[in-house]
């Protein structure tokens, strides 16, 4: 069962508490540690923390050794964020603090009121030698108390900004494939969501291509998997040029790409598939060093627009029902299905 957010923000703070206890910089490798050890959801890795505290606290090098063997290919970009929630929290208490020590200072404000108070009636000089010293000690112990806490805040707000910079960092990467610099699939399922909530709201429309490469296996056994990987590279920076900074574009899986076109009808989308088609079309493959040429490559384009009411899954498999049908049409074109169009059989 999926954990509630609630429990989530719990098992950050509590990570992030406990990496403070352990004396561990709060990185996001150890934080994913933590995390996943009290969230006692990883196969084999708190038996390895268990193992690694023995009698004192784990060290840094125990933590990294437990990352790399149980959680370096499996960064979560969901568990990351809630990390920058639990930070913003602490940022909070920060924020609390401040007020606190406002309220101290109001204080001793008050308190010296009073003192003046005592002084403006008849004192002995007993009276107000004693008065003096106590004022004297209290500024003394006030001033101190807001140095020291100015020092810890300013302190503690930079931690606390680095560390929401670091966590934004590897919670970006963890969205980006590292082949082609383009979002990957866990990408694309948020930014899908985001778009139909955005179409259906705003009554817009909105199209999605699926784009596939073209007889890619033959490439690959041809020019070998090292070559294939600079064609999917080349691919995924054609489109990105063709495309408008409102428009999503993500990397599906293997050679397949995804672009969600907000605003866009169907012909309009058709529009755009041509020109990304016949952009790449025009570029040669060229071997590194040699510069031995390896001709174009090509790339089959399936269509479809949302229809309000409709779920990703529907729109998804009419895009992909146009892309097959692109590929049974020769490759190396765009095929649009409307709503409704039965969808050819594979
Ligand atoms: P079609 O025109 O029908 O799409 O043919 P195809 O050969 O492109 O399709 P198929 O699905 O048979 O093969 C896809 C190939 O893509 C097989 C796989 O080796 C290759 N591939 C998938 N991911 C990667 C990758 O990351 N790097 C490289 N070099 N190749 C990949
Ligand atoms: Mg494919
Ligand atoms: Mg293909």
């Amino acid at each position: 069962m999926a954990a509630t957010e609630q429990q989530v923000n719990n098992l950050s703070r509590g990570a992030l508490e406990r990496l403070a206890r352990d004396n561990l910089q709060p990185t996001p490798e150890n934080y994913a540690v933590y995390f996943r050890y009290l969230s006692n959801d990883t196969p084999g890795l708190n038996a390895a923390f268990d193992a690694a505290v023995g009698a004192g606290a784990i060290t840094q090098e125990q933590c990294t050794q437990i990352y790399a063997k149980f959680l370096s290919n499996n960064t979560s970009a969901d568990f990351l964020q809630s990390a920058s929630h639990a930070i913003d929290a602490e940022l909070k208490k920060v924020l609390d603090l401040i007020s606190v020590s406002a309220k101290d200072t109001h204080k001793f404000g008050a308190d010296l009121d009073s003192f003046s108070g005592k002084l403006s009636g008849e004192n002995s000089a007993e009276v107000l030698r004693d008065a003096i010293v106590k004022i004297a000690a209290e500024t003394k112990h006030v001033t101190a108390q807001n140095q020291k806490l100015q020092i810890e805040l300013e302190t503690t707000t930079k931690q606390l900004g680095d560390m929401r910079a670091d966590f934004d960092r590897v919670h970006k990467e963890a969205q980006i494939d590292g082949l082609t610099g383009v979002g990957n699939r866990k990408f694309f399922e948020r930014e899908v969501a985001v778009k139909l909530a955005e179409a259906t709201g705003e009554n817009a429309n909105l199209s999605l291509l699926m784009v596939d490469v073209d007889h890619f296996k033959k490439f690959n056994d041809t020019h070998g998997h090292l070559l294939g990987d600079q064609v999917l590279t080349l691919v995924a920076k054609t489109l990105v040029e063709n495309l408008k900074g409102r428009d999503v574009i993500a990397r599906f899986g293997g050679e397949e790409f995804v672009i969600l076109l907000p605003q866009t009808r169907l012909q309009d989308a058709e529009r755009v598939g041509n020109q990304l088609r016949s952009s790449l079309e025009s570029k040669r493959i060229r071997k590194r060093g040699s510069q031995q040429d390896l001709g174009a490559v090509t790339v089959s384009i399936g269509a479809a627009q949302f229809t309000a009411g409709e779920d990703r899954d529907a729109l998804i498999a009419r895009a992909d029902a146009a892309l097959y049908k692109a590929k049974q049409t020769g490759r190396n074109c765009v095929v649009c299905l409307l709503a409704g169009e039965t969808p050819p059989q594979h």
